[in-house]
C-alpha cells in the first residue's frame, strides 16, 4: 500500500510505490520527409487483433497522412521524427478515432508518442479550464520523462498547460500549482494524483482520455491498482482509455481489460520472442559474488561504452556499489528510491545531459526510461524474472539503435533465471567472449544524431 506518513506540516503525504517494493526485488527533421514511406519496422511483425471486431488492416501512412494539426506536425519534425514506427502508424490513427486501446509493443519503439501525439491532437484548450487528459505512470522519473515528451510536441501549440504531480514533494506545492490556472493535461504517479483528488483540488470530472503507461506494472501492484481504481472512479463514465506496455502477464491483462470497453483496439505481441530488440547483443558472464566488482571493472575496461546502466536488485546494493565505483570513476552516478525526490531528478538530469556516463540503479530505472546514448546495460544482479530482464536491457538499443546487455550469473539460482529468460523469449544468451567486436553493439548513427533531451521546466 502507498503508506501515509506525516510530513513536517502534520499533513499526510503519500510515499511512492517503488520505495516499498524495491527491497523485495532481491529476489524540421525534415519537413520534406517522404510521406509515402512504410512505417519503420519495430522488428518482427506484431500480431494485432481486436478480440471483439476481428481483422484489422495495417496502416502504412506517414505522419503527414495522419492529418495532424500543423503545429503538432512541426513539433514532430523538430524532434527529428521522419517516419512513424510501426506501433505509431497502427495506433495513432486509432487513438485519434477515440476508441479504447490496449497496446503492447517492444520497449523503445515509440509507444509514448502514440498517446502524446494523439491526445495533443484531440485536446481543445478553449473548451474547458479543467483537465481533459490524464496520464498515469509507475515511477516519478517516468512521469517526468513523459511530461518532457508532451512539452516537446506541444512546442508550437498555444495555451496547453501540463501539470506534473508525483510523491516525494510537498503536496502544498501541487495544490498551489493547480490553483494557479487551468491545467489541461494531468500526469503523474497514482498515489499523488489520488491524494490530490481526495483533497478536492484536482477535478477529474472533465477527463476525456485516461492513459496508463507501463500498465502491467501499475495494475500489477495492488497498492497502485487500488489508487488507479479510485482515480478512475473520479473520472466520467464516457471517456477513452488507453493502456500501454511492452509486457503483460495474463492475469494483469485481464485486469487491464476491466478498464477498457469491449470495442477496444488491441495490439498484442503473441510471441514473446518478438519483444526482444533485434539489434541488442546479449551475453552473460559467470562470476562468483565476491568477484563481481572486479569483473565489472574488467568488463568496463574491455567493452566500448558510451553510457552504461548497471542494474542491482536493492537500494542497499545500489548505494554500496555506486559509492565504491564513484570513488574510482568520476563519471559514476547512482539513483535509488531512498534518495530525496529533488536529488533523484537532479541525478537523472545529469545522466540525461551526459554529464555522467555510468548509472548504478535499481529497477526504479528499469522501465520506460529513455536515454539515447545508453549502449550498454549490465545486470550486476541477475533480474528476478524474464519481464524484468526485458525491461532492463531495453534501456540500451532504443529506437532501433545497437546495444549490448551483459548479465552476471553468480549462482545456480541465477543460472536458472537466465534459462527461464532464454526459454521465455526464445533467445540465446551466450557467454561473454574475451573479445567482442564493438561494431556489433555501437551505433555510429545513434552517437552522431544524439542530442541531450533536456527538460524544459516551464509549463
Ligand atoms: P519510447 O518507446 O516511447 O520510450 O521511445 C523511444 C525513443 O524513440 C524516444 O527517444 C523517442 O523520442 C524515439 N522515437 C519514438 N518515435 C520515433 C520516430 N517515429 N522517429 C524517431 N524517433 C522516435
Amino acid at each position: 500500500m502507498a503508506a501515509a506518513v506525516q510530513n513536517g506540516h502534520g499533513e499526510a503525504e503519500l510515499l511512492d510505490y517503488e520505495e516499498e517494493v524495491e527491497e523485495q526485488v532481491t529476489s524540421n527533421g525534415s519537413a520534406e520527409a517522404d510521406q509515402n514511406q512504410e512505417p519503420m519496422d519495430d522488428g518482427d511483425r506484431v500480431v494485432m487483433h481486436t478480440p471483439y471486431h476481428g481483422h484489422v488492416s495495417l496502416h502504412t501512412a506517414g505522419f503527414r497522412d495522419m492529418l495532424l494539426k500543423p503545429e503538432i506536425l512541426k513539433g514532430i519534425f523538430d524532434a527529428g521524427f521522419e517516419h512513424p514506427s510501426q506501433v505509431q502508424a497502427e495506433c495513432i490513427p486509432k487513438a485519434m478515432s477515440g476508441v479504447d486501446i490496449l497496446c503492447q509493443a517492444k520497449s523503445g519503439m515509440g509507444k509514448t508518442a502514440v498517446f502524446v501525439i494523439s491526445t495533443l491532437q484531440m485536446i481543445d484548450p478553449q473548451a474547458t479550464t479543467q483537465p481533459t487528459v490524464l496520464v498515469l505512470a509507475p515511477t516519478r522519473e517516468l512521469a517526468y520523462q513523459i511530461a518532457a515528451q508532451y512539452r516537446r510536441f506541444r512546442r508550437h501549440l498555444r495555451g496547453i498547460r501540463i501539470g506534473l504531480f508525483y510523491g516525494g514533494t510537498p503536496l502544498l506545492g501541487d495544490i498551489q500549482n493547480l490553483r494557479a490556472g487551468p491545467v489541461h493535461i494531468v500526469l503523474g504517479t497514482p498515489g499523488r494524483l489520488k491524494a490530490l483528488v481526495r483533497e478536492r483540488v484536482l477535478n477529474l470530472s472533465h477527463i476525456k482520455h485516461f492513459i496508463v503507461d507501463e500498465c502491467d506494472k501499475v495494475l500489477g501492484q495492488l497498492d497502485m491498482q487500488s489508487d488507479v481504481h479510485e482515480i478512475f472512479l473520479a473520472t466520467p463514465f464516457e471517456k477513452q482509455v488507453m493502456m500501454f506496455s511492452a509486457t503483460y502477464q495474463t492475469a494483469v491483462l485481464q485486469d487491464c481489460r476491466k478498464y477498457l470497453s469491449k470495442e477496444a483496439f488491441e495490439v498484442l505481441v503473441e510471441d514473446p520472442a518478438k519483444l526482444v530488440l533485434k539489434r541488442l547483443v546479449q551475453h552473460y558472464k559467470q562470476v562468483t559474488e565476491d568477484k563481481k566488482y572486479r569483473m565489472l571493472k574488467d568488463v568496463l575496461d574491455v567493452i566500448e561504452w558510451n553510457q552504461v546502466i548497471i542494474f542491482v536488485n536493492t537500494v542497499t546494493r545500489a548505494s554500496t556499489l555506486g559509492t565504491l565505483l564513484s570513488e574510482e570513476m568520476t563519471e559514476v552516478i547512482m539513483i535509488h528510491s531512498a534518495m530525496a525526490q529533488e536529488e533523484r531528478l537532479a541525478r537523472y538530469q545529469q545522466f540525461v545531459d551526459y554529464r555522467k556516463r555510468i548509472l548504478v540503479a535499481t529497477d526504479l530505472f528499469g522501465r520506460g526510461m529513455d536515454i539515447e546514448r545508453v549502449n550498454v546495460v549490465i545486470n550486476y544482479d541477475c533480474p528476478t524474472n524474464p519481464d524484468q530482464y526485458l525491461h532492463r536491457i531495453a534501456r540500451a538499443g532504443r529506437f532501433g539503435t545497437c546495444g549490448l546487455a551483459v548479465t552476471f550469473v553468480a549462482s545456480d539460482v541465477d543460472a536458472q533465471k537466465l534459462n527461464d529468460i532464454q526459454d521465455r523469449y526464445d533467445t540465446d544468451i551466450s557467454a561473454l567472449p574475451d573479445q567482442l567486436d564493438p561494431s556489433l553493439y555501437t551505433s555510429e548513427e545513434a552517437a552522431e544524431s544524439s542530442s541531450p533531451d533536456s527538460i524544459d521546466s516551464a509549463n
